[in-house]
């Protein structure tokens, strides 16, 4: 499992191990904390390394899955880390595919729904190419993305690989970063902190936001299944950002005014996933619905920023 330690992956860690299985935690902690992994590095099924995955990989030992789920995620880190995010796409999917090839394993990338751009179709079905600006600021994550699923698809063309591609749509819950500059994080803390809620452009933009708890367990059913190629997993409820503010005030009970800021370049109008393909595939679909999610968060997030963070490894 790359990006072990990340929001996302270190859900996976913990439903992995939950239900018997060991995991190798593999994660540079770029964006990822141990605080994320804080009752799971001692449990006996689990092992954590430090390690950038656009180096070569090694895993000693049978391995029956691939899960790769590196990357910085959030805009605000893949503009900051723009190389870095590139790397990992690519040269951190083909080390990832290689040891999947080596072990024959089953090999899970963790896509986006970036990879659809600024939709033209809508709501977005698998088989949409998508509306991507290469060289646009978000190219770097959204092509990175795109090259890792087409590397993806050739090591299964070429080399027979059993190979399962999730899209994943705006996913929020505890363990995401107080600060990482998503809309659900930023608006929560600036709620919980009785601070104004940051709307960029005129917030008439949509998302379509999940669960973590949902997202593991659609994931969990696509690594498990046999499907290859893309499927979407994402909640089909779509807000407006203006949407999204209510909901975080009537959530939080806070009385915090709206500010508009810049829209960034190239923010998609709007995003939904079409889950037609999961239903039928994987019997999924989310269970917990944005008041109830949220709820959940802004509980976490009011206990996390209450307390220092775990330094990272190596710090005095
Ligand atoms: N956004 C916002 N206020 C913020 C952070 C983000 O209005 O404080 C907007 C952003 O412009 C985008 C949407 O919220 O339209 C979702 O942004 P996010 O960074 O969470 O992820 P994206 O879906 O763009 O990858």
């Amino acid at each position: 499992m790359t990006g072990g330690a990340g929001f996302l992956g270190s859900h996976l860690c913990e439903a992995l191990l939950g239900r018997g299985d060991q995991v190798v935690c593999i994660d540079n902690l770029v964006t990822g904390t141990l605080d994320n992994l804080a009752g799971l590095l001692d449990h006996p099924g689990m092992e954590f390394r430090c390690h950038d995955v656009s180096s070569y990989l090694d895993v000693p030992g049978p391995v029956d899955a691939v899960l790769h789920f590196a990357s910085p995620a959030s805009p605000r880190d893949y503009l900051e880390l723009p190389i870095q995010t590139l790397k990992v796409g690519s040269l951190g999917t083909h080390n990832c595919l290689g040891l999947a090839k080596a072990k024959r394993a089953r090999f899970l990338l963790a896509s986006t729904s970036e990879v659809y751009g600024d939709p033209e179709v809508h709501p977005q079905v698998e088989g949409y190419w998508g509306h991507v600006n290469p060289v646009g600021p978000r190219g770097v994550y959204d092509e990175a993305k795109r090259f890792a699923e087409a590397l993806t698809m050739a090591y299964h063309r070429s080399h027979g690989l059993s190979v399962g591609i999730v899209r994943i749509f705006n996913t929020y819950g505890p363990r995401m970063r107080p600060h990482d500059g998503r809309v659900v994080s930023n608006l929560l803390v600036q709620a919980l902190e009785g601070k104004p809620l940051t709307v960029y452009g005129d917030g008439s933009q949509t998302r379509s936001f999940c669960y973590v708890d949902d997202e593991v367990r659609g994931i969990l059913a696509l690594l498990d299944s046999a499907h290859t190629g893309p499927v979407n997993i994402g909640n089909p409820a779509e807000f407006t950002l203006l949407e999204l503010v209510s909901e975080v005030l009537a959530v939080t009970g806070s009385t915090s005014e709206v500010v508009f800021e810049a829209l960034p370049v190239d923010d998609p109008a709007r995003r939904r996933p079409d889950i037609t393909l999961a239903r039928r595939l994987l019997g999924w679909e989310p269970g917990v619905d944005l008041r109830e999610g949220l709820a959940r968060t802004a509980a976490w997030l009011k206990e996390r920023l209450g307390r220092p963070a775990v330094p990272p490894p190596g710090a005095p």
